[in-house]
Protein backbone atom coordinates (compact mmCIF):
# COMPACT_ATOMS: atom_id res chain seq x y z
CA UNK A 1 0.00 0.00 0.00
CA UNK A 2 1.03 3.63 -0.91
CA UNK A 3 4.09 2.44 -3.07
CA UNK A 4 4.56 4.60 -6.28
CA UNK A 5 5.96 2.76 -9.19
CA UNK A 6 7.87 4.91 -12.31
CA UNK A 7 6.63 3.79 -15.11
CA UNK A 8 8.36 6.30 -17.49
CA UNK A 9 10.68 9.26 -17.73
CA UNK A 10 11.32 12.06 -20.60
CA UNK A 11 13.45 14.69 -19.76
CA UNK A 12 12.27 15.80 -16.38
CA UNK A 13 9.01 14.18 -16.66
CA UNK A 14 8.05 11.65 -14.96
CA UNK A 15 5.14 8.72 -15.68
CA UNK A 16 3.90 6.74 -12.35
CA UNK A 17 1.45 4.84 -10.73
CA UNK A 18 -0.05 5.28 -7.12
CA UNK A 19 -1.47 2.48 -5.01
CA UNK A 20 -3.57 3.57 -2.52
CA UNK A 21 -6.66 2.14 -0.89
CA UNK A 22 -9.16 2.78 -2.97
CA UNK A 23 -7.57 2.21 -6.22
CA UNK A 24 -4.16 3.40 -8.36
CA UNK A 25 -3.85 6.89 -9.58
CA UNK A 26 -1.65 7.40 -12.36
CA UNK A 27 0.40 10.43 -12.81
CA UNK A 28 0.95 12.86 -14.03
CA UNK A 29 -2.95 13.77 -12.33
CA UNK A 30 -5.05 17.00 -11.59
CA UNK A 31 -7.03 16.58 -8.72
CA UNK A 32 -10.12 18.44 -8.82
CA UNK A 33 -11.09 20.32 -5.48
CA UNK A 34 -13.77 19.47 -3.51
CA UNK A 35 -13.34 22.13 -0.37
CA UNK A 36 -16.57 21.27 1.57
CA UNK A 37 -16.55 17.70 0.36
CA UNK A 38 -17.99 19.02 -2.86
CA UNK A 39 -16.76 19.63 -6.13
CA UNK A 40 -18.77 22.84 -6.86
CA UNK A 41 -21.71 21.90 -9.33
CA UNK A 42 -20.10 18.81 -9.99
CA UNK A 43 -21.44 15.07 -8.74
CA UNK A 44 -19.13 12.30 -7.84
CA UNK A 45 -21.10 10.75 -11.02
CA UNK A 46 -19.86 13.48 -13.44
CA UNK A 47 -16.37 13.35 -11.89
CA UNK A 48 -15.89 9.63 -12.50
CA UNK A 49 -17.02 10.33 -16.20
CA UNK A 50 -14.34 13.35 -16.63
CA UNK A 51 -11.71 10.51 -15.51
CA UNK A 52 -11.14 11.96 -12.11
CA UNK A 53 -8.95 9.92 -10.16
CA UNK A 54 -8.05 11.46 -6.98
CA UNK A 55 -9.83 14.44 -5.06
CA UNK A 56 -8.80 16.96 -2.73
CA UNK A 57 -10.81 18.02 0.48
CA UNK A 58 -10.19 20.89 3.28
CA UNK A 59 -9.48 19.86 6.10
CA UNK A 60 -10.50 23.49 7.50
CA UNK A 61 -13.46 24.05 6.03
CA UNK A 62 -14.53 20.20 7.37
CA UNK A 63 -13.72 20.96 10.62
CA UNK A 64 -15.69 23.93 11.04
CA UNK A 65 -18.45 22.83 9.20
CA UNK A 66 -19.99 20.33 9.48
CA UNK A 67 -17.27 18.99 11.89
CA UNK A 68 -15.22 15.62 11.43
CA UNK A 69 -16.85 14.03 14.24
CA UNK A 70 -20.58 14.39 12.11
CA UNK A 71 -18.18 13.20 8.70
CA UNK A 72 -17.08 10.00 11.01
CA UNK A 73 -20.57 9.44 12.29
CA UNK A 74 -21.87 9.67 8.99
CA UNK A 75 -19.13 6.79 7.38
CA UNK A 76 -16.11 9.23 6.84
CA UNK A 77 -15.44 11.04 4.21
CA UNK A 78 -15.51 8.55 1.14
CA UNK A 79 -19.18 7.73 2.35
CA UNK A 80 -20.37 10.89 3.43
CA UNK A 81 -19.79 12.50 -0.05
CA UNK A 82 -20.53 9.47 -2.16
CA UNK A 83 -17.23 8.80 -3.49
CA UNK A 84 -15.26 5.65 -3.27
CA UNK A 85 -12.24 6.29 -5.20
CA UNK A 86 -8.77 7.92 -2.98
CA UNK A 87 -9.39 11.08 -1.66
CA UNK A 88 -6.50 13.71 -0.54
CA UNK A 89 -7.11 16.11 2.32
CA UNK A 90 -4.71 19.27 2.80
CA UNK A 91 -3.78 20.34 6.43
CA UNK A 92 -5.65 23.38 6.79
CA UNK A 93 -2.38 25.60 6.97
CA UNK A 94 -3.10 27.38 3.82
CA UNK A 95 -6.56 28.25 4.46
CA UNK A 96 -5.81 29.39 7.72
CA UNK A 97 -3.04 31.82 5.83
CA UNK A 98 -5.64 32.66 3.16
CA UNK A 99 -8.31 33.81 5.88
CA UNK A 100 -9.17 37.25 6.24
CA UNK A 101 -9.74 37.83 9.66
CA UNK A 102 -7.56 37.48 12.81
CA UNK A 103 -4.89 34.68 12.75
CA UNK A 104 -1.80 33.81 14.80
CA UNK A 105 1.16 31.69 14.51
CA UNK A 106 3.28 30.31 17.47
CA UNK A 107 4.83 27.23 18.13
CA UNK A 108 2.77 25.40 19.33
CA UNK A 109 0.02 26.06 16.33
CA UNK A 110 -1.97 28.47 14.92
CA UNK A 111 -5.17 30.23 16.46
CA UNK A 112 -7.83 31.28 13.71
CA UNK A 113 -11.42 32.58 13.83
CA UNK A 114 -13.84 30.51 11.90
CA UNK A 115 -15.14 32.27 8.68
CA UNK A 116 -18.80 30.16 9.80
CA UNK A 117 -19.18 31.52 13.76
CA UNK A 118 -16.21 33.75 14.73
CA UNK A 119 -15.74 31.50 17.25
CA UNK A 120 -11.79 31.26 18.07
CA UNK A 121 -10.29 27.98 17.25
CA UNK A 122 -6.55 26.03 17.42
CA UNK A 123 -5.14 23.80 14.77
CA UNK A 124 -2.03 22.17 16.32
CA UNK A 125 -0.16 19.54 14.35
CA UNK A 126 -1.45 16.92 16.51
CA UNK A 127 -4.98 18.15 16.18
CA UNK A 128 -4.83 18.64 11.97
CA UNK A 129 -3.43 14.76 12.01
CA UNK A 130 -6.26 14.31 14.44
CA UNK A 131 -9.20 15.46 12.27
CA UNK A 132 -8.17 14.19 9.15
CA UNK A 133 -7.85 10.80 10.53
CA UNK A 134 -11.35 11.32 11.72
CA UNK A 135 -12.38 12.12 8.54
CA UNK A 136 -10.87 9.47 6.59
CA UNK A 137 -8.65 10.78 3.56
CA UNK A 138 -6.62 7.90 2.18
CA UNK A 139 -3.26 10.68 2.04
CA UNK A 140 -3.55 13.78 4.96
CA UNK A 141 -1.13 16.03 5.09
CA UNK A 142 1.01 17.40 8.02
CA UNK A 143 0.77 21.02 8.66
CA UNK A 144 2.63 23.36 7.44
CA UNK A 145 3.26 27.28 8.49
CA UNK A 146 2.79 29.03 5.01
CA UNK A 147 4.00 32.72 4.06
CA UNK A 148 3.37 35.10 1.84
CA UNK A 149 5.31 33.89 -1.92
CA UNK A 150 7.06 37.32 -1.33
CA UNK A 151 7.55 37.38 2.01
CA UNK A 152 11.12 38.71 3.22
CA UNK A 153 13.78 35.65 3.70
CA UNK A 154 13.76 35.97 7.71
CA UNK A 155 9.84 34.77 8.11
CA UNK A 156 10.17 32.61 4.89
CA UNK A 157 12.92 30.72 7.34
CA UNK A 158 11.16 30.55 10.51
CA UNK A 159 8.16 29.24 9.02
CA UNK A 160 10.13 26.60 7.16
CA UNK A 161 11.87 25.29 10.44
CA UNK A 162 8.64 25.62 12.08
CA UNK A 163 6.87 23.40 9.91
CA UNK A 164 10.16 20.90 10.40
CA UNK A 165 8.98 20.95 14.71
CA UNK A 166 5.66 20.57 13.33
CA UNK A 167 6.10 17.88 11.10
CA UNK A 168 8.01 15.43 14.24
CA UNK A 169 4.88 15.97 16.65
CA UNK A 170 2.41 15.47 13.37
CA UNK A 171 4.83 11.83 12.54
CA UNK A 172 4.48 11.28 16.04
CA UNK A 173 0.82 11.28 16.62
CA UNK A 174 -0.27 9.56 13.06
CA UNK A 175 2.07 6.41 13.65
CA UNK A 176 0.18 6.32 17.19
CA UNK A 177 -3.48 6.93 15.38
CA UNK A 178 -2.15 4.65 11.84
CA UNK A 179 -0.53 1.62 14.33
CA UNK A 180 -3.94 -0.43 14.35
CA UNK A 181 -4.78 -0.07 10.37
CA UNK A 182 -1.33 1.24 8.94
CA UNK A 183 -3.03 0.83 5.52
CA UNK A 184 -6.06 2.75 6.05
CA UNK A 185 -4.09 6.56 5.79
CA UNK A 186 -0.62 7.69 4.56
CA UNK A 187 1.04 11.00 6.44
CA UNK A 188 3.00 13.42 3.81
CA UNK A 189 5.20 16.42 4.87
CA UNK A 190 5.36 19.48 2.66
CA UNK A 191 8.46 21.65 1.64
CA UNK A 192 7.78 25.18 2.07
CA UNK A 193 10.78 27.76 1.71
CA UNK A 194 9.81 30.14 -0.77
CA UNK A 195 11.40 31.00 -4.22
CA UNK A 196 14.41 30.84 -2.07
CA UNK A 197 16.47 27.80 -3.88
CA UNK A 198 19.04 27.74 -0.38
CA UNK A 199 15.83 27.45 1.97
CA UNK A 200 13.82 24.83 -0.40
CA UNK A 201 16.95 22.44 -0.51
CA UNK A 202 17.26 22.95 3.56
CA UNK A 203 13.29 22.39 3.89
CA UNK A 204 13.87 19.43 1.59
CA UNK A 205 16.79 17.83 3.94
CA UNK A 206 14.31 18.77 7.30
CA UNK A 207 11.45 17.06 5.80
CA UNK A 208 13.61 13.74 4.81
CA UNK A 209 15.98 13.74 7.90
CA UNK A 210 15.39 10.27 9.45
CA UNK A 211 12.46 9.74 8.47
CA UNK A 212 10.64 7.76 5.32
CA UNK A 213 7.30 9.21 3.68
CA UNK A 214 5.56 7.79 1.07
CA UNK A 215 5.43 11.03 -0.70
CA UNK A 216 5.61 14.33 -0.04
CA UNK A 217 4.09 18.37 -1.12
CA UNK A 218 5.44 21.40 -2.36
CA UNK A 219 3.56 24.05 -1.06
CA UNK A 220 4.41 27.90 -0.92
CA UNK A 221 4.44 28.38 -4.26
CA UNK A 222 1.63 30.21 -6.93
CA UNK A 223 0.73 32.29 -3.65
CA UNK A 224 1.49 35.37 -5.17
CA UNK A 225 5.39 35.19 -6.56
CA UNK A 226 5.91 35.73 -10.64
CA UNK A 227 5.65 32.55 -12.76
CA UNK A 228 8.88 32.51 -13.77
CA UNK A 229 9.92 32.42 -10.24
CA UNK A 230 7.81 29.04 -9.54
CA UNK A 231 9.27 27.95 -12.52
CA UNK A 232 12.88 28.04 -11.31
CA UNK A 233 12.22 27.13 -8.31
CA UNK A 234 10.52 23.30 -9.46
CA UNK A 235 13.91 23.35 -11.81
CA UNK A 236 16.70 23.63 -8.67
CA UNK A 237 14.40 21.60 -6.26
CA UNK A 238 13.93 18.65 -8.86
CA UNK A 239 17.35 16.92 -8.44
CA UNK A 240 17.03 17.15 -4.63
CA UNK A 241 13.73 15.36 -4.32
CA UNK A 242 14.20 11.33 -3.83
CA UNK A 243 13.16 9.77 -7.39
CA UNK A 244 11.33 7.22 -5.93
CA UNK A 245 8.62 9.37 -3.95
CA UNK A 246 5.55 10.85 -5.60
CA UNK A 247 5.71 15.07 -5.70
CA UNK A 248 2.33 16.81 -5.37
CA UNK A 249 2.63 20.37 -6.24
CA UNK A 250 0.01 22.21 -4.15
CA UNK A 251 -2.18 24.89 -5.71
CA UNK A 252 -1.26 24.77 -9.39
CA UNK A 253 -3.31 23.46 -11.63
CA UNK A 254 -3.91 26.53 -14.63
CA UNK A 255 -2.65 24.42 -17.50
CA UNK A 256 0.47 25.82 -18.59
CA UNK A 257 1.66 25.59 -14.67
CA UNK A 258 0.52 22.26 -14.70
CA UNK A 259 2.77 21.11 -17.97
CA UNK A 260 5.62 23.04 -17.13
CA UNK A 261 5.61 21.59 -13.73
CA UNK A 262 5.32 18.21 -15.28
CA UNK A 263 8.07 19.37 -17.33
CA UNK A 264 10.19 19.92 -14.13
CA UNK A 265 9.55 16.74 -12.45
CA UNK A 266 6.11 17.11 -10.37
CA UNK A 267 3.40 14.20 -10.39
CA UNK A 268 0.42 15.78 -8.80
CA UNK A 269 -1.64 18.74 -8.50
CA UNK A 270 -4.71 20.59 -7.97
CA UNK A 271 -6.46 24.07 -8.37
CA UNK A 272 -9.88 25.41 -7.79
CA UNK A 273 -8.98 27.25 -10.99
CA UNK A 274 -11.04 24.92 -13.39
CA UNK A 275 -14.01 24.77 -11.60
CA UNK A 276 -13.59 28.43 -10.73
CA UNK A 277 -13.34 30.07 -13.62
CA UNK A 278 -15.42 27.37 -15.02
CA UNK A 279 -18.66 28.97 -13.02
CA UNK A 280 -17.42 32.86 -14.36
CA UNK A 281 -18.05 31.59 -18.23
CA UNK A 282 -14.01 30.87 -18.65
CA UNK A 283 -13.06 27.57 -20.39
CA UNK A 284 -9.81 26.25 -20.87
CA UNK A 285 -8.72 25.29 -24.58
CA UNK A 286 -5.69 24.25 -26.35
CA UNK A 287 -5.86 27.89 -28.11
CA UNK A 288 -5.85 29.45 -24.67
CA UNK A 289 -9.00 30.10 -22.31
CA UNK A 290 -11.95 31.27 -24.37
CA UNK A 291 -14.96 33.18 -22.17
CA UNK A 292 -18.83 31.97 -23.36
CA UNK A 293 -20.09 35.27 -22.51
CA UNK A 294 -18.10 36.86 -25.59
CA UNK A 295 -20.68 37.64 -28.63
CA UNK A 296 -18.62 36.19 -31.01
CA UNK A 297 -20.07 32.96 -30.19
CA UNK A 298 -23.39 34.02 -30.14
CA UNK A 299 -24.47 32.01 -33.37
CA UNK A 300 -21.66 29.55 -33.54
CA UNK A 301 -22.52 25.96 -33.61
CA UNK A 302 -19.52 24.77 -33.07
CA UNK A 303 -18.32 22.92 -29.69
CA UNK A 304 -16.08 24.99 -27.07
CA UNK A 305 -13.43 22.66 -27.73
CA UNK A 306 -13.83 20.42 -30.76
CA UNK A 307 -10.84 18.41 -29.29
CA UNK A 308 -12.93 17.24 -26.13
CA UNK A 309 -14.42 14.27 -25.29
CA UNK A 310 -16.59 15.73 -22.51
CA UNK A 311 -20.12 16.15 -22.10
CA UNK A 312 -20.38 19.43 -22.68
CA UNK A 313 -18.41 19.54 -25.99
CA UNK A 314 -19.99 16.19 -27.45
CA UNK A 315 -23.67 17.79 -26.67
CA UNK A 316 -23.72 21.51 -26.62
CA UNK A 317 -22.65 24.04 -29.12
CA UNK A 318 -20.65 27.54 -28.04
CA UNK A 319 -24.24 29.52 -28.70
CA UNK A 320 -26.04 27.76 -26.33
CA UNK A 321 -23.33 27.77 -23.61
CA UNK A 322 -23.38 31.22 -24.78
CA UNK A 323 -27.53 31.75 -23.97
CA UNK A 324 -27.48 29.63 -20.50
CA UNK A 325 -24.34 31.84 -19.23
CA UNK A 326 -26.30 35.14 -20.57
CA UNK A 327 -29.73 33.72 -18.97
CA UNK A 328 -27.65 33.07 -15.51
CA UNK A 329 -28.84 29.38 -15.76
CA UNK A 330 -27.07 26.64 -13.05
CA UNK A 331 -26.81 24.12 -16.18
CA UNK A 332 -24.11 26.32 -17.73
CA UNK A 333 -22.01 26.54 -14.40
CA UNK A 334 -22.13 22.48 -14.49
CA UNK A 335 -21.39 22.31 -18.44
CA UNK A 336 -18.13 24.60 -17.93
CA UNK A 337 -16.62 22.88 -14.94
CA UNK A 338 -17.25 19.58 -16.55
CA UNK A 339 -15.17 21.04 -19.61
CA UNK A 340 -12.57 22.24 -17.62
CA UNK A 341 -11.99 19.65 -15.06
CA UNK A 342 -11.65 17.03 -18.19
CA UNK A 343 -9.44 19.55 -20.16
CA UNK A 344 -7.24 19.22 -16.98
CA UNK A 345 -7.45 15.79 -16.56
CA UNK A 346 -7.12 15.04 -20.28
CA UNK A 347 -4.12 17.23 -19.75
CA UNK A 348 -2.18 14.97 -17.40
CA UNK A 349 -3.28 11.99 -19.72
CA UNK A 350 -1.70 13.01 -22.58
CA UNK A 351 1.48 14.10 -21.01
CA UNK A 352 1.71 10.61 -19.49
CA UNK A 353 1.26 8.77 -22.73
CA UNK A 354 3.99 11.59 -24.39
CA UNK A 355 6.61 10.81 -20.97
CA UNK A 356 5.92 6.80 -21.97
CA UNK A 357 6.49 7.19 -25.61
CA UNK A 358 9.23 9.49 -24.94
CA UNK A 359 8.00 12.15 -26.72
CA UNK A 360 7.31 14.72 -23.71
CA UNK A 361 9.69 16.97 -24.70
CA UNK A 362 8.26 17.85 -28.50
CA UNK A 363 4.74 17.40 -27.73
CA UNK A 364 4.85 19.85 -24.97
CA UNK A 365 6.73 22.61 -26.08
CA UNK A 366 4.30 22.45 -29.44
CA UNK A 367 1.02 22.10 -26.95
CA UNK A 368 2.48 25.63 -25.10
CA UNK A 369 3.22 27.30 -27.86
CA UNK A 370 -0.25 26.92 -29.13
CA UNK A 371 -1.75 27.89 -25.84
CA UNK A 372 0.11 31.07 -25.67
CA UNK A 373 -0.57 31.92 -29.22
CA UNK A 374 -3.84 31.71 -28.86
CA UNK A 375 -4.35 33.28 -25.70
CA UNK A 376 -6.07 36.73 -25.31
CA UNK A 377 -7.76 36.24 -28.93
ZN1 LIG B 1 -15.09 19.51 -23.11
Amino acid sequence: MFEFRIDGICGAARAGTLTLPRGDVRTPAFMPVGTQGTVRALSPYDLRAVGTQLLLANTYHLHVRPGEDVVATLGGLHRFMGWDGPILTDSGGFQVFSLQGFRRVDEDGVEFQSHVDGGRRRLTPERAVEIQWALGPDIAMALDHVVSGIAPRHEVEDALERTARWLVRAGERHAALAAPAPDRQTLWPIVQGGTLVDLRRRAVERVLDGASWTGLAIGGLAVGEPRAAMYATLEALAPWLPPSMPRYLMGVGFPEDLLEAVARGMDLFDCVAPTRNGRNGQAFTPDGPRNVRNAAHRLDPGPLDPTCDCETCRTYSRGYLRHLFMADELLGLRLLSLHNVRFLTRLGEDARRHIIEGTFVSWHTDWLARYHAGSGT
